[in-house]
């Protein structure tokens, strides 16, 4: 193994990656739309597994208020935009990963151009108006996307195939995000992104590995604080208006 492939031999090793499946992480696409307290984990999980590209969309400056988790940003960055930082920080972690950062604002006009071209979508996202855009879109394009949420000491998740499980408006359908608690207002334990984040990483590489994810029509909900996690088989809405039969 050449030095330069040294530094995957702990994949090669594992009986169900191998060399097969590192060629195939080498080769793979996957976007994360939101680069802040889950984003900041996947990203940086996503770039030392090595896959060939990365691309990364967020349109946010730094607060001061992100740094207790999002650890890509420093004090000295407080007000720059996050994209560009976080670009810089990832990259010396693998030369091998193209990034690619744009800082946009995930829009219905813009979000086919986010996540074309990419194998899995991972979701960093904090509230459910752009998750629904991106949920069409990736309905649409039949792109698997890794949904995810944190709150408190809480998360849940759940990964969508299109056209085989349930999307995000079937599960949680009519969100209003206005009347929902936040990070603002509830707060957030860095140690729940860490969990809920890998999970979705581990998602995204069995999706890659061409293994069938763990969460596909199973919604699992994790709380560090009773360190329970539950796992809840869901069904599509045959009247979903994005996955429907109707549609
Ligand atoms: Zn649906």
């Amino acid at each position: 193994m050449s030095p330069k492939m040294d530094r995957y031999k702990r994949f090669v090793v594992l009986r169900d990656i191998g060399k097969k499946g590192l060629k195939k992480i080498r080769a793979s696409k996957v976007v994360v739309i939101g680069i802040g307290g889950l984003g900041s984990i996947s990203s940086t999980k996503l770039v030392t597994l090595g896959i060939k590209h990365l691309r990364i969309v967020d349109p946010d400056v730094v607060d001061a208020s992100n740094l207790q988790r999002q650890f890509l940003y420093r004090d000295q960055d407080i007000g720059k935009p996050k994209i560009h930082l976080a670009a810089r920080r990832l990259r010396p972690l693998n030369p091998d990963v193209t990034i690619e950062p744009r800082e946009e604002q995930l829009t219905e006009d813009l979000v086919e151009r986010m996540v074309e071209d990419m194998d899995v979508v991972v979701d960093g996202l904090d509230r459910f108006a752009p998750r629904y855009i991106l949920n069409r879109a990736c309905i649409r394009k039949g792109i698997p996307y890794v949904f995810a949420g944190a709150l408190g000491a809480t998360g849940n998740l759940t990964t969508i195939l299109p056209g085989k499980t349930p999307c995000l408006e079937c599960v949680y359908g009519g969100v209003d995000d206005t009347l929902q608690p936040t990070c603002h207002t509830i707060g957030i334990y860095p140690t729940v992104l860490g969990v809920v984040a890998n999970i979705q990483v581990h998602e995204a590489l069995r999706i890659i590995l061409e293994q069938p994810p763990r969460l596909a029509s199973q919604l699992l909900f994790v709380d560090l604080n009773t360190l329970r996690f539950d796992q809840f088989p869901i069904a599509r809405h045959l009247d979903c208006p994005v996955c429907g039969n109707q549609v």
